[in-house]
Parts: C-alpha cells; structure tokens; sequence
C-alpha cells in the first residue's frame, strides 16, 4: 500500500512581506519552509505514520545509532516555477530509485520510489508559495533516512526516520556562469572499491572536507578525486561528476565503477549529448591524458556538474604546484548543454524525453 502523507499542519506563519524578502535573495540552504515531510521506519511495522508536519527541531537521544555509525543517506533535487506560475519537478523517480541504492548499501530500509515523489509533491504543494521564481530559483529538496535505534553495537538499526526538508535556493552563479578552478588531490581518496561511492551517504562528504580545506588554501573551489587503487585515472569533484569536451566533439566522462555517484545530471548530459550534436563517451578517464590534452589543444572544454550548479566550467586543474589551463571557448559546448537542461527543467525547450513533472 503506497503511504499518504497526512498533512498535519497547514498553517502558514511567515509573512508574506518577510517570505517576499527570502526569497528576492535565497543563498543557498539559508532558509527553510514552514513544512518538512516524515514517515518513521520499524522492522515490524515497515514504513508508516507518513506526515507532512512543521518544520523544526528534530529529538533523538544521544545513543542513536546514525551520531555514531553515520548510518544516513540523502539525496538532493530541485521544484522550479516557470513562468506561468506552475511548479515542476525534473526527474524525481531518478532521485528515489537512487536513494533506494543507497539504503541497501547502508543497510537501511528503502523507501519506495512512488512513496518517495509522493513526500516530495505533496511537500511542495504545501509550501509551493516558498518556491520562488526569479531567474535560475528554485525550491531545493533535501530527503534523507538516518538510523535512529538506540544501540551501541555496531549492526544495522531496527528503526529508521526519513525526513524531506526544503530550502528556496537561488541561481548558483551570481551575474552570469562563471568557471571555476579545481584542485586535484592526488594523496585523498573520497571512495574506494567496494566502499560507499556510489551512494549518497554523509560518510562521503565527512571523507571528502579535509582534502576540500587543502583545495581552498590552494585557492582553488572545489577538489578532483582520483581512483583510489592507482590514483591514475579521474573519479569525479567532492560533490559534481566530471566530464570533458575534445576536439573532435566527443563529450567524455569517467564511467560507473562504483566508486562514483551515478549523478541525475550526468545521466542527462550523457542522453541530451546527441542531440546537441556530441557524442558521449563513458570510459576510464586517465588524469595525465586529460593534463596532456589541456596542454595539447585536444581537449578543449572541461566542466562539472549536479543538480546544484548544474553545470560549473572548469577554467583550471591545479595538480600540486602546476596549474593547467583551459583556454576561454567563445560559445563553449559547456553552456550549450547547461543552457539545454535549464530550458527543460524551467519549461523554455521541449522536453522529449519526459522528464519533467507537474506537481501543481
Ligand atoms: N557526485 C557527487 C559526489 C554529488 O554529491 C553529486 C550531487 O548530488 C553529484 C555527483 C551530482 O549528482 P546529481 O546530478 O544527481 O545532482
């Protein structure tokens, strides 16, 4: 039986001058809706009391499992407002299919997918007035399951908590797309085989922050991982996949091994590629290639991308003390394909491959 979310409290308490002020300038995960939604998880009774209640302070003791297992997984998606007021989704199925891989590798209970858009619509519906609908504004989604059973041992959790919270976000780039410069750690790892990479789990973002602190005092923004076997070959950024454009039009990302998040946006730059006239490739991508290609003109284009930013170019790849550079493209393939995804997200292209979804 798929769950109902009982809408618990529709009250409304901010004002709308105080809501116009969020959200005319949202930041980034600064604010909150009025609303989050719920459902608790036991062995015995699976999911239930599915809710959509205020948003505020959740109390759990301090034994419970996930402050000290990190047993928890999230995910991360975005309802926009086009321009005739409806708020649309943009593949929410991907989102809970991905989360329920997620569960299973962190030994959590999955939520069904249909449970999962149905926390998400009838969330968003609740608090549609704090999805804003400036430019590149969006209402971002942020579920996550975390292990809540009381127990010291180290074992999955009998009992489970998953919440959906929302934060109106505004256009990741302040004035325009600009590039960004990446350091490469070549002594970090964010994942290794058989380890959690491809889920989205806390865990990997906690692995990633020291080598991220290393990044900044390099004055870089972001870090590059490698595969942690060799440390030749690119897994992806700390929170983006990682892609690159050659010469010849062929638009190439590391492929799945599992170390790697199997990202919602890469999937749709992968499938959108042909159309926009490239040909994707997902290989193993060696990083002395891509440094060779820089500096031969072969590759011409680098870039990362998520649901966040949805896709940042990259103007430069630090690798210790050498800085590789991109030369600026005029009409780059990078802003072709992001200018592409944001059109169908915000309802401005055709959308053929059905990923949009109107929640109202
Ligand atoms: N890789 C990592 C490590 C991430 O955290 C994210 C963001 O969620 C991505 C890739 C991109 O995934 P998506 O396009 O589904 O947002």
């Amino acid at each position: 039986m798929p769950l109902q979310f009982e809408v618990r409290d529709h009250q409304q308490l901010t004002d709308q001058s105080r809501l116009d002020e969020i959200l005319s300038n949202p930041g980034f995960g600064d604010h909150f809706s009025e609303h989050m939604a719920g459902a608790t998880w036991t062995k015995d009774a699976g999911w239930h009391d599915a809710r959509i209640e205020r948003y505020g302070n959740l109390s759990f003791t301090p034994g419970s499992a996930v402050f000290h297992y990190a047993q928890e997984i999230f995910e991360g998606l975005k309802a926009y407002r086009r321009s005739d007021g409806s708020i649309w989704l943009f593949r929410p199925e991907a989102n809970g299919e991905r989360m329920m891989r997620s569960a299973e590798r962190l030994a959590l209970p999955p939520l069904p997918t249909e449970d999962f858009v149905a926390s998400i619509v009838d969330l968003v519906k609740v608090d549609q007035r704090w999805v804003p609908g400036g430019a590149e504004q969006s209402l971002y989604l942020r579920p996550f399951t975390i292990a809540h059973e009381v127990f010291l041992g180290v074992r999955a959790a009998q009992t489970a908590s998953y919440h959906v919270i929302a934060s109106p976000v505004g256009g990741y780039f302040k004035g325009g797309v600009s590039t960004v410069d990446i350091w490469v750690s070549l002594d970090s790892s964010r994942a290794g085989a058989g380890g959690t990479g491809a889920a989205k789990c806390g865990g990997n973002y906690a692995a990633s922050l020291q080598a991220t602190n290393e990044a900044y005092a390099q004055g870089c923004s972001q870090v590059l991982f490698l595969d942690a076997t060799d440390r030749t070959h690119i897994d992806e950024l700390g929170g983006m996949n990682f892609f690159v454009v050659t010469n010849d039009a062929q638009l190439v990302t590391p492929e799945l091994t599992g170390n790697i998040l199997p990202g919602i946006t890469r999937d749709s730059i992968l499938r959108l590629a042909p159309d926009l006239g490239l040909q994707p490739v997902e290989r193993r991508l060696a990083l002395d290639e891509v440094l060779s290609g820089i500096e031969d003109g072969t590759i011409t284009e680098a870039f990362a991308c998520g649901t966040a930013a949805v896709v940042t170019p990259i103007r430069s790849l630090k690798v210790q003390d050498r800085v590789h550079t991109l030369q600026e493209q005029a009409d780059s393939w990078s802003l072709k394909i992001r200018r592409q995804l944001v059109d169908i997200q915000y309802g401005r292209a055709d959308d053929p491959y059905g990923w949009t979804v109107r929640v109202c």
